[in-house]
Formats: C-alpha cells, sequence, structure tokens
C-alpha cells in the first residue's frame, strides 16, 4: 500500500512497483496529491488518521510505503502545528494501525532535513541528526518512533533520506504538481513560461564557488526505484535502517539555471533576491551506503531531470488549458 500514492514521489513508486511485477493500492486524502496522478491504480481516498479505512485496507496488504507528510520547509517554520499534527500524529496513527494489522515492512520517506545544517559535505549517514526546522524535525521523530517500534514489536523498517527530488516520469503521464510551486526547477520553468514573474535567486553571497547554494538533485524516477529496492531488501533489514538518497554530486542554483536554458533554450527571467531563511549553503549526499546495501545508484543526470521536468510542464499547461475549456463549454 503506497499511503500519499497521489502524490509526486508515491505516484512515481507507484509505477515503479508495478514494473517491478507487484500490485500497489494507493492510499491518499487528496489534500495535496491529485487524483490523475493515481489513474490506472486503485485508490481509496482517505486520511492517514481514519483507523476503520486502514485497518480494512491493511488486512489486503503484504507492506505499507508512507509518502503521505506536508513537506514544505518554510510553512513549517510558520504553521509547526500543522507538521507536527500530520507528520508526526498523524503518522502514528499510521504505525500503530499497522501494527495492529500485523505488517511489518514498512518504507519511509525521509529527508536530508533530519542533518539540519551539517558541519561536513558530502553527508553520511552517521552525521549527526540536528533538524532545524519543524520539518525536519517531524521526519526525525518518525525514523526514531520506526526504530523502537523495531525494537519492541519487530517492524522491518527502511527510512530513505532524500535529497532534492525533481525531475517528472520519461512517460510524460505523471510529474511534480504543487500548490503553491515553491521549489527551483518547476518554479524557473514556470518562469519561462510566464506562469509566474521572475524568478527570485534567494541569495548570491554564499560561501561557494559562484555565491549560490548547492544541493544534490535527484530524479524523482530514481527514487522510485530505490524504494522496491529498499522493500526488497527488508527481509534483511534487522530493525530499521536509514539510506541517503542523492547523486554524491553538488550543483549550484547558477548550474541548474544554466541547465534550464541549454534544454528550453529560452532565459529564465530572474532577479537576485535576500537569503531565504534556513538554507544551507551546501547539502550534498554520500550515498556509498545504498549503493552497498541496497545496490541503488541514480543513474539520471541533471539534464535529465530538467529535460523530463519540461516536457511534463508542458503538459501541465496543455491539460489546464483543456480543463479551462471542458468547464466553460
Ligand atoms: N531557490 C531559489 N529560488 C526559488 C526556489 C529555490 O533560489 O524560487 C533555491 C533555494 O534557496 C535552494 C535551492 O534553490 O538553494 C533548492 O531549493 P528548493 O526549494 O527547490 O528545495 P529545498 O532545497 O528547499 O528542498
Amino acid at each position: 500500500m503506497v499511503v500519499g500514492g497521489a502524490g509526486y514521489i508515491g505516484s512515481h513508486t507507484a509505477h515503479a512497483l508495478r514494473r517491478h511485477g507487484y500490485d500497489a493500492i494507493l492510499y491518499d486524502n487528496l489534500s495535496r496529491g491529485h487524483r490523475f496522478l493515481a489513474e490506472g491504480f486503485e485508490l481509496i481516498v482517505a486520511d492517514i488518521a481514519d483507523r476503520s479505512q486502514l485497518s480494512r485496507a491493511l488486512k489486503r496488504v503484504a507492506g505499507v510505503m508512507h509518502f503521505a507528510a506536508d513537506s514544505q520547509v518554510g510553512e513549517s517554520v510558520q504553521h509547526p502545528r500543522k507538521y507536527f499534527t500530520n507528520n508526526v500524529e498523524g503518522g502514528l496513527a499510521l504505525l500503530n494501525a499497522v501494527i495492529d494489522a500485523d505488517v511489518r515492512k514498512f518504507i519511509f520517506s525521509s529527508t536530508c532535513a533530519v542533518y539540519g545544517v551539517p558541519a561536513k559535505v558530502p553527508i553520511t549517514e552517521d552525521t549527526p541528526r540536528q533538524p532545524v526546522n519543524p520539518y525536519g524535525m517531524s521526519k526525525l521523530f518518525f525514523e526514531d518512533a520506526l526504530e523502537s517500534y523495531g525494537r519492541a514489536y519487530g517492524l522491518r523498517s527502511v527510512s530513505l533520506r532524500y535529497f532534492n527530488a525533481a525531475g517528472a516520469d520519461e512517460g510524460g503521464n505523471i510529474g511534480e504538481v504543487h500548490d503553491p510551486e515553491t521549489h527551483l526547477i518547476p518554479s524557473a520553468l514556470k518562469a519561462i513560461t510566464g506562469e509566474r514573474g521572475a524568478l527570485e535567486l534567494f541569495g548570491d553571497d554564499y560561501p561557494t564557488a559562484d555565491g549560490t547554494c548547492i544541493r544534490d538533485y535527484v530524479h524523482v524516477n530514481d527514487l522510485a526505484e530505490a524504494h522496491v529496492l529498499a522493500f526488497k531488501h527488508l527481509d534483511a533489514v534487522n530493525n530499521s535502517a536509514r539510506y541517503n538518497l542523492g547523486t554524491g554530486k553538488g550543483e549550484s542554483v547558477q548550474q541548474v539555471i544554466s541547465t534550464i536554458e541549454d534544454v528550453t533554450g529560452t532565459r529564465v527571467p530572474r532577479r537576485v533576491g535576500p537569503r531565504r531563511g534556513g538554507d544551507p549553503p551546501e547539502l550534498v549526499a554520500d550515498p556509498s551506503l545504498a549503493q552497498a546495501a541496497l545496490g541503488w545508484k541514480a543513474t539520471r543526470s541533471l539534464h535529465d531531470i530538467v529535460r523530463t521536468a519540461w516536457q511534463w510542464e508542458q503538459k501541465l499547461r496543455q491539460r489546464g488549458k483543456n480543463t479551462v475549456r471542458m468547464t466553460s463549454a
């Protein structure tokens, strides 16, 4: 069961599961997810706090992948209550239902935000976890809950710490849809199409080669593949395991913008603004543990990420136009 399966990474993982011969049931309350991203799959529309829906659905599953969470750092600082309620309280309701249903396999969407501002990069899994915002804190709590539940109840779990998820499925039918959109690549693409104003570049005075922040952008389908490998790996996991999912290669905001301009052949309208609160200068994964344990390695480049994101952006615009036409007809 893919909880949050109508969301960005959940929907890509559902497709990856199917490619590998698994049946996937999607479970999503559609607060952030979209029904059209779940097309072709059984979708249960319900909340993770809904015990009766959960216990009915869990009777039919061999394992759970949990993607259903609020995931915007800035919003979590403004509205910590929402993050602790949905990600911690809601997450625990799900976890308890899983235990009560005698399901013992669990894959969790974690994040590099659990590390906060690391003392060194690339970041290995044994880096102290010191999140600097409520989003990261909520994920840290859940990682620890999984470990405790593993020891006490025999739950086997893998927490996958994503770096910057980006790009879209090569097939062109699913991709990233956030409202509002705050992420760098879709924001830059929307600045090109005129769907929004100029991209604001959050700071160019960081202690990096070109002054802009460095991140590790990993293609969503590489992440999706990692979930399938992690699920297969659960039998070998004693209790709980945690792996970084990144490429190991950092790209600056300027480098991302240059790649977008190469792929689209269009200048990204932009202006330099102040730094965004809570942005560390550099976050890059050391993904070697995931490679050793899961046999996983990101295979898609930044160019692939931008190319598929651009294809998806155009599809979304087309979809938007068709929807407006259908509504007004
Ligand atoms: N960024 C930017 N302008 C934007 C959005 C993002 O300059 O409109 C920068 C941001 O400061 C960070 C990088 O792009 O250094 C990636 O940000 P994003 O929000 O995509 O992901 P995050 O790293 O916050 O998960």
